[in-house]
C-alpha cells in the first residue's frame, strides 16, 4: 500500500531542490519548499503551484521553523562558488544555523532528516577516488571555506544529534551535478561553458584545465537522494556523483562538439583552493542502494544543451521586443 508521507524541502527552488520536489510529488506524497530565494526562484517551482499537494514558504533557514512533516531534506544553501562567495558570513550561517534548526525540528517531530552535504568536505584531495573514510584536505580560512567549513560542521552536528538525541539522519556527499534547471549565470562549469559555447563567447578555462571533475546527471542524484531517505538505518556520510572522470578541458572540448559552436578555448586565473581532482568511490551507495549512475556525461549534455538553447532564445526575444 503507498503511505503519502509530508516532506520538507529545504532549498526547494533551487536547481536540486525543484527535481527532488517534483519527483516527490510524482511519487504521490506532500511536499513542503521551504526557501528565502537567495539563488533559487519562484520559476523554478511555478508549475507546481497548482498541484494541492504542493506547498511552497517563503523561511530562511537560519531561523527555526515550526511544521509538521515526516521526512525533512536539508538543501538550502548556495551551491556555486560565486553565490556562496558572496556573502561567506550568510553562507557559514546558513550551513550551522540552518543544521541546528532543522535538527532541532526532526528531534521535535520525530522526523527522518538527510543533508545535503558535498564532495568540498574533501577540499583538496590528496587521496584519489575519495571514500568516506577520507577526511579531507581543506583549508579552513580561505575563500571556498565558508562553504566546506559550514558543510563540516553541519555533519558534524547530524551526528551528534543521532548519537545524542538518536534523530534519524542521512548525510549524502553529493559530486558536482548539472542537467536542466540550472542557473544559467550561477558560474557553474557546465552552465558558464554551455552558455558561452552558444552565445559564441570564448569558453573560460580557469588554470590550463588539467583540474578533474565528475559530473552527474540530475535526475541520478535525485533516485539516489530518494533511495538513500528510504534506507533504513544508512546514516552515511555516502558519497553520490558519477565515478567517470573528465579534465575541465575535456569537457570545454566536449561542450563545443554537442552545440557546433566555434568558440575557442581561453584561459583565465586559476581560483583560490581550486581542487585539483575530484572522483567519488561510490561502493558504499552501489552496496546500500543499489544505486549507481545511469546516465553518461554525453547523454546528460544532450539533455541539458536544449534547456540552455530554450533560455537564450528567450532572453534573445525579450531583447527584441524592448
Ligand atoms: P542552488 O543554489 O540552486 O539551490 C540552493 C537553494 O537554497 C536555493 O533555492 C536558495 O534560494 C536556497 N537557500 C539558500 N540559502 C537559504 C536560506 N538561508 N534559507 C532558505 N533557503 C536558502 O544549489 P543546488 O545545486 O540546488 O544545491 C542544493 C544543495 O545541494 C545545496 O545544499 C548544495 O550545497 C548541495 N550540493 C549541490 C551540488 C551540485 O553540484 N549541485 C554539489 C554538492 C552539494
Ligand atoms: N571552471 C572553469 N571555467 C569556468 C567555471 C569553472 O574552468 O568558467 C572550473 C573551476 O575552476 C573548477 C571546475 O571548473 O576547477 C568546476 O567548477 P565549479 O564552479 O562548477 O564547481 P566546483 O569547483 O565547486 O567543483
Amino acid at each position: 500500500m503507498h503511505l503519502r508521507r509530508r516532506i520538507l524541502v529545504t532549498g526547494g527552488a533551487g536547481f536540486v531542490g525543484a527535481h527532488l520536489c517534483r519527483r516527490l510529488l510524482a511519487d504521490g506524497h506532500d511536499v513542503l519548499c521551504a526557501d528565502n530565494f537567495f539563488t533559487g526562484t519562484k520559476d523554478a517551482i511555478a508549475h507546481l503551484l497548482p498541484d494541492p499537494h504542493f506547498e511552497l514558504i517563503r523561511h530562511d533557514v537560519t531561523f527555526p521553523l515550526y511544521v509538521e512533516v515526516d521526512e525533512i531534506y536539508n538543501l538550502a544553501c548556495p551551491a556555486s562558488p560565486i553565490h556562496y562567495q558572496h556573502d561567506p558570513v550568510q553562507t557559514t550561517k546558513t550551513a550551522v544555523h540552518g543544521a541546528i534548526n532543522m535538527l532541532g525540528l526532526a528531534k521535535r517531530i520525530r522526523a527522518r532528516i538527510l543533508q545535503a552535504s558535498t564532495s568540498e568536505v574533501y577540499g583538496d584531495p590528496e587521496v584519489h577516488p575519495q571514500p568516506e573514510s577520507y577526511r579531507g584536505n581543506v583549508n579552513p580560512i580561505g575563500p571556498r571555506a565558508c562553504y566546506d567549513e559550514g558543510k563540516r560542521c553541519a555533519e558534524t552536528l547530524f551526528f551528534d544529534y543521532h548519537r545524542q538525541y538518536a534523530v534519524d539522519i542521512r548525510v549524502a556527499r553529493i559530486f558536482n551535478t548539472y542537467g536542466p534547471g540550472m542557473h544559467p549565470n550561477d558560474g557553474r562549469v557546465v552552465s558558464n561553458f554551455i552558455m558561452q559555447a552558444l552565445r559564441g563567447d570564448p569558453i573560460t578555462l580557469y588554470g590550463d584545465g588539467s583540474q578533474t571533475r565528475s559530473f552527474c546527471f540530475v535526475d541520478d542524484l535525485v533516485e539516489a537522494l530518494v533511495r538513500f531517505m528510504a534506507a533504513d538505518g544508512a546514516t552515511g556520510p555516502m558519497n553520490l556523483g558519477n565515478p567517470t572522470e573528465f579534465t575541465i578541458r575535456e569537457l570545454a572540448e566536449l561542450v563545443i562538439e554537442m552545440t557546433g559552436s566555434r568558440s575557442e578555448l581561453v584561459t583565465r586565473p586559476l581560483p583560490a583552493d581550486d581542487p585539483t581532482q575530484r572522483q567519488p568511490d561510490i561502493s558504499l551507495a552501489r552496496d546500500t542502494l543499489g544505486w549507481q549512475p545511469t546516465v553518461a556525461l554525453r547523454d546528460g549534455l544532450a539533455r541539458t544543451i536544449p534547456y540552455f538553447q530554450d533560455m537564450a532564445q528567450d532572453a534573445a526575444a525579450q531583447g527584441l521586443a524592448k
